[in-house]
């Protein structure tokens, strides 16, 4: 028996809170998104004996080669969301960027972890800092800006270097102006200025910091909460390179970041997922970046060196499973393996000590994530 059979009339979110009796074996999670993490979460919960369904726009998705149930359709399309929501018994999402309104309107008619007000608040830098300051969560100084006149007040008041990012949409390094001491401000503001108008616009101080860290959190529907190890993360080019585990960073900076990992989980309300990006500074502070509410690509290593992955956390937190133990069983390193990196990468089939996974993207585009290598530092 499930919790919520499909195909009931709307009630009011509150109505639809979930006991606590966890999904049974045979229930169906439906996964907003199609990429690779869609892709590990479904085949996660095969596992523990669920069956996922992915809505996405595109057709063969990473995540739709795995699960013979699909919707391919645009993510505002409302008869199409009615007939995913009856077809599944709790959804989440995979990337953040879904249109608020998809959350929305399925979480009128079936559960949604996390919750669409968690994915409102992540979607958008300046709610998302404004979120931490309400919970006393440090993050780098920041402004929202409305025009080229604001930004050379801004800019007068916190000084260079700055970066101005647009407020949604952005990621890997898309929108955002890095503001050095000869950058000319107006055409700083027209790059962003198209996107600004209709998001808005978050001018940051530059962090000179030490390292990026994150720190992935588990919320189950109980409200208990795991966290894993906080992994220390290397970009190239603005994209994540490699994530090494755990961070090089003292006992006391690592129980920060966990601590406010969890900290922030409570204040959210999440059930789910939640990474959060940190900037750890020469004088160990401990600065929030970004917040994604679902697996992350710094939680990958957690697929062969912990108890429990990233994926089936997940999964468990929004099923009303108890959450599983985040131990790491081995130091490890990730690395991505974008375009062409992936066909390169054989060598890791026969290192004992390598796992490689692939997405099943056939199309190696520069800068795309086809797969990645968690190497295993055994002791
Ligand atoms: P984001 O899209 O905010 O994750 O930014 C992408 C990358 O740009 C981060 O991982 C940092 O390496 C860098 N970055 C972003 N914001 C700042 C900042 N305020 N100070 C220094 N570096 C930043």
């Amino acid at each position: 028996m499930t919790r919520f059979a499909p195909g009931k009339p709307a009630r009011s979110p509150k109505a639809l809170m979930p006991t606590l009796s966890p999904l049974s074996p045979g229930a169906t999670i439906g996964i907003l998104g199609g990429g690779q993490l869609g892709r590990m979460t479904a085949l996660a919960a095969a596992q523990l004996g669920y069956r996922s369904h992915i809505y996405c726009p595109e057709a063969d998705a990473p995540a739709t080669q795995v699960t013979s149930l699909t919707s391919i359709a645009d993510y505002r399309d409302e008869a199409a969301l009615a007939d995913f929501a009856k077809a599944v018994d709790v959804v989440t999402y995979e990337f953040e960027n879904v249109p608020f309104i998809a959350a929305e309107t399925l979480a009128r008619l079936v559960p949604v972890h996390p919750g669409p007000e968690v994915l409102r608040i992540c979607q958008n830098r300046l709610r998302e800092k404004d979120f931490c300051r309400s919970a006393d969560v440090p993050t780098t100084r920041f402004a929202a800006v409305r025009g080229a006149q604001d930004l050379h007040d801004r800019v007068a008041e916190f000084g260079r270097p700055c970066v101005l990012k647009t407020a949604e949409l952005g990621y890997d390094g898309k929108g955002q102006v890095a503001i050095e001491r000869d950058t000319d401000l107006d055409a700083a503001w027209a790059k962003v200025a198209e996107a600004a108008a209709t998001a808005g616009a978050v001018l940051e101080s530059f962090v000179d910091f030490r390292l990026e860290i994150s720190v992935i959190v588990a919320r189950g529907l109980d409200g208990a909460r795991q966290t894993y190890v906080p992994v220390e993360n290397q970009h190239k080019n603005h994209i994540l390179d490699q994530t090494i585990v755990p961070a090089r960073v003292s006992e006391k900076v690592a129980d920060k970041a966990e601590g406010i990992a969890r900290h922030l989980a409570e204040e959210i309300g999440l059930a789910g997922l939640l990474a959060i990006e940190m900037f750890v500074t020469a004088d160990s502070q401990v600065l929030v970046n970004e917040m994604a509410p679902r697996p992350h690509n710094s939680g990958h290593w957690t697929l062969d060196a912990a108890v429990t992955s990233q994926f089936e956390q997940l999964v468990r937190a929004i099923a009303g499973l108890p959450l599983g133990a985040p131990d790491r069983l081995t130091d490890a390193v990730m690395k991505n393996l974008l375009g062409e990196e992936a066909a390169a990468a054989q060598a890791a089939w026969s290192d004992p000590n390598e796992k490689l996974h692939l997405y099943g993207k056939v199309e190696a585009r520069p800068g795309r994530k086809m797969g990645h290598t968690t190497k295993l530092i055994r002791r």
